[in-house]
């Protein structure tokens, strides 16, 4: 026993666990396979502009206190850029690019007129005050307006970060520039011009990819066994969408330890009782670790939480036959490999977490149109757009012989590698 955990330990050392560098790795294999030339490599490695700022903030109890932030811009060759922005402790510079870089990448893949960014700041929005909030996002939006905006680059929610938030930031951005201006940001409430469909786009699409994934292995949805590590924006409605859907959730998770019933937890139950960061195992005894989540035996793997879950160190051990990345990075490149050579079907974060993005675009035209869809006409678009992604990326897995990673790297980089070379930039 001891022994192994020494040897597992060895090889998470040996692994390299930095997001941006795993990123750049198979961005430049795609191209390669694609045959790009490496200066293309060289445009598309790091994002075309970083901003980093200093938000100073008045917390409540009368003390300033000064925050980090970050805003990456990927690249723009195909439209502006477009991505979330996460509040997080753990928020580094580096991470921040490697997540523009991905957003790029779902943008390619799902086909819209847009280039990745995204945006950061390093602080733990559980511990401030409802106000300390607002103030922080208000001086985030100062620091980086002059670099943002409807036609430039469009923030969204992301981890820990929800529609009051971007309320907040638009009506910031609006009155810097003395117009209102929906379109600066999405995820917004619906009153303030937000989309229908939008708080759970990001579950629907990872719950169409899972049906997709499901029917290459002839896996019926009936019963399937569901395991869902985290429990925010995407893991709860995800759980919701599964267990309406007649599968069975066996697992959740939150960061501070899972819950686990063989014969499925009641997840309407758990919805109830979550906090608005999607903590809810802190209310039961008997709980799990994350890490005994992930090896559990089931159907369905959905890791919806942090990156780097899946590592060398237990993706061996993982028994399930589809894991769908709805969190962003959570598989390390040497764990993708073990996965495909020990045949599991993995559904790669960049084309699997599409959804929200998607429906974020579908928001931003409706603000710029001034005309506002359907719930049925948001579900349908979506819909069409993430079957035939999946089927893209699928068919270039299949026809390239390379895994679902690589495969949807391939199809996620060739648009904006096209796009740079017409305007000339390589
Ligand atoms: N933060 C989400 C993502 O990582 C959504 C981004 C957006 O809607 O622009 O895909």
């Amino acid at each position: 026993m001891e022994q192994q955990s020494e040897a597992s330990n060895h090889e998470r050392m040996e692994e390299n666990l930095d997001v941006l560098i795993s990123t750049q790795t198979v961005i430049k294999r795609a191209l390669d396979k694609l045959g790009y030339p490496g200066q293309v490599f060289e445009l598309l490695k790091e994002p075309l502009r970083v901003m980093h700022v200093r938000i100073p903030v008045r917390m409540d109890d009368g003390t300033v206190q000064v925050f980090t932030g970050y805003r990456a811009q990927h690249n723009d060759a195909v439209g502006p850029t477009k991505g979330g922005v996460r509040f997080h402790p753990d928020v580094t510079e580096s991470e921040v690019k490697a997540l523009s870089i991905w957003m790029s990448l779902k943008a390619g893949i799902v086909d819209l007129p847009y280039g990745g960014g995204k945006g950061g700041i390093i602080c733990d929005p559980r511990k401030m005050s409802f106000r300390e909030l607002e103030r922080l996002s208000r001086g985030y939006v100062r620091a980086i307006s002059q670099i943002v905006g409807p036609t430039k680059d469009i923030p969204a929610p992301d981890v820990f970060t929800n529609s009051q938030i971007m309320a907040w930031m638009m009506d910031e951005y609006s009155r810097i520039r003395e117009f209102d201006s929906p379109g600066f940001i999405t995820g917004k409430p619906l009153v303030l011009g937000g989309s229908r469909g939008r708080e759970t786009a990001t579950a629907k699409g990872v719950t169409i990819m899972i049906r997709e994934a499901a029917k290459k292995r002839n896996l019926s949805m009936k019963d399937a066994r569901v395991v869902i590590q985290g429990f925010g924006n995407a893991g709860s409605f995800l759980a919701k969408f599964m267990s309406d859907s007649g599968a069975k959730v066996i697992a959740i998770s939150d960061a501070y330890g899972a819950l686990y019933d063989e014969n499925g937890l009641d997840i309407d139950y758990l919805l109830d009782r979550r906090d608005s960061f999607g903590t809810v195992t802190n209310l039961f005894k008997n709980t799990i670790t994350n890490q005994e989540l992930l090896e559990l035996d089931c159907d369905i793997l959905v890791p919806a939480a942090v990156e780097n879950q899946i590592t060398a160190a237990n993706a061996h051990r993982i028994k399930a036959d589809i894991v769908v990345e709805a969190a962003n990075g959570p598989t390390t490149l040497e764990a993708t490999r073990i996965l495909s050579e020990r045949g599991i079907l993995l559904v790669p974060d960049v084309l699997a977490s599409a959804g929200g993005v998607t429906v974020s675009y579908f928001e931003w035209v409706q603000n710029n149109q001034g005309y506002y869809w359907s719930d049925q006409e948001v579900e349908q678009k979506l819909e069409e757009i993430m079957v035939k992604a999946f089927e893209t990326v699928y068919q270039t897995s299949q026809t390239r012989k390379v895994d679902m990673r690589l495969a949807a790297y391939m199809v996620g980089v060739r648009k904006m590698a096209e796009a740079s070379r017409f305007r000339g930039w390589v």
